[in-house]
């Protein structure tokens, strides 16, 4: 999309990270302004372009290591996104392109968030980061800014994505991989393309910008879990609980007990949702007699999903209202390539 003056428009949104940060004396912290330097390299990028670039700068309150997200940051920047693309988004955005700045410690945790919560927008939405703050010597803040400003405007369509080192990756498969090389993300399970779109879901997902964040969480299975910690997670996350589980979707809660917590949360309607830590297939809970109890018990499984993609989906589908049987049954689906479907 183009101003009057057929400039490209682009939504620039700082968020903070180590790309904007300065050392404090005692480890480096994220820096609210950022004085001129964002404008700068803007005006760097658009000089390569054929065409000018007007661009807004969109910031959320609190300006963090990324590190420091609660249930709502990554919401949060999706709404502010939803709001500044305003209702025109359907019809034709004002703007061509969202850019997103954001710690990498939990990009690909936000990037996921904003995938489901703007699955309705048409305006294609890019996150970076850096492993070095702006002005290092070396450093790959500036190349990151300039990949991700390509992208952005490059009208690849709708969707959002996380351009990172040379990767450029869905958002929804998208995992950091590294705490110091410069190719930190990757994503190794395919995107998944969505086949089916959901009738009321896009209302829903818009109607839900600005409700409260659900408290959802993640708890990893480990040798010898007490059904103790699973119930202690359960009332951290009373909202949704992503339960990550060995290979095909096992842990070590096909006892009594466990099955007894397992059961209570479905009886509160607290979703758990199974994934597997492995980096390729997916969870298939009928495959051993273990992971069939945790089906027994009320655990629904999340197929290939990513840790980031499974936290973000049940967070935003909570969030726009889905309960019981009509939010299992969108966990199940693949709504914007982040899964296999189940039963394949
Ligand atoms: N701790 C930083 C953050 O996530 C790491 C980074 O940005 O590279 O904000």
């Amino acid at each position: 999309m183009t101003g009057a003056d057929g400039a490209e428009r682009l939504l620039l949104v700082y968020c903070g990270g180590t790309f904007g940060m300065r050392d404090s004396g005692r480890g480096l912290v994220a820096q609210r302004d950022l004085g001129g330097v964002l404008g700068e390299l803007v005006r760097e990028c658009s000089a390569q372009r054929s065409r000018d670039v007007d661009w807004e700068l969109a910031q959320p309150p609190e300006i963090i290591d990324s590190a420091e997200a609660g249930h709502g940051t990554a919401l949060s920047i999706a709404d502010l996104i939803r709001e500044r693309l305003g209702s025109a988004d359907r019809a034709g955005s004002p703007f061509a392109g969202v850019l997103v700045v954001h710690g990498t410690d939990t990009l690909a945790h936000a990037a996921a968030q904003a995938a489901f919560a703007l699955a309705d927008l048409r305006t294609p939405v890019v996150y970076t980061g850096a492993m070095h703050p702006l002005g290092t010597p070396g450093g790959d803040a500036e190349r990151n800014f300039a990949r991700a400003f390509a992208a952005a405007l490059a009208g690849g369509g709708p969707g959002v994505r996380l351009v990172f080192g040379s990767a450029d990756l869905p958002a929804v498969r998208a995992v950091k991989r590294s705490s110091e090389a410069d190719e930190a993300f990757a994503a190794t399970r395919p995107l998944a393309e969505p086949t089916t779109s959901v009738p009321g879901l896009a209302a829903a997902l818009a109607g839900a910008a600005g409700a409260i964040p659900p408290r959802v969480g993640m708890l990893t299975a480990v040798p010898g879990l007490p059904p103790a910690l699973v119930e202690a997670a359960l009332l951290a996350f009373p909202d949704g609980l992503v339960l990550e589980c060995y290979g095909a979707g096992t842990a070590p809660l096909s006892g009594r007990d466990a099955r007894e917590v397992l059961l209570g949360a479905r009886d509160r309607g607290t979703p758990v949702l199974a994934i597997t830590r492995c980096a390729h297939g997916a969870v298939e809970l009928q495959r051993y007699a273990v992971g069939a109890a945790l089906a027994e018990a009320g655990v629904i499984g999340g197929s290939d999903l990513t840790a980031e993609a499974a936290i973000a989906k049940l967070r935003a589908l909570l969030r726009a209202g889905y309960t019981g049987e009509r939010l299992a049954l969108l966990l199940r689906l693949n709504l914007v390539g982040e899964q296999r479907p189940l039963g394949e």
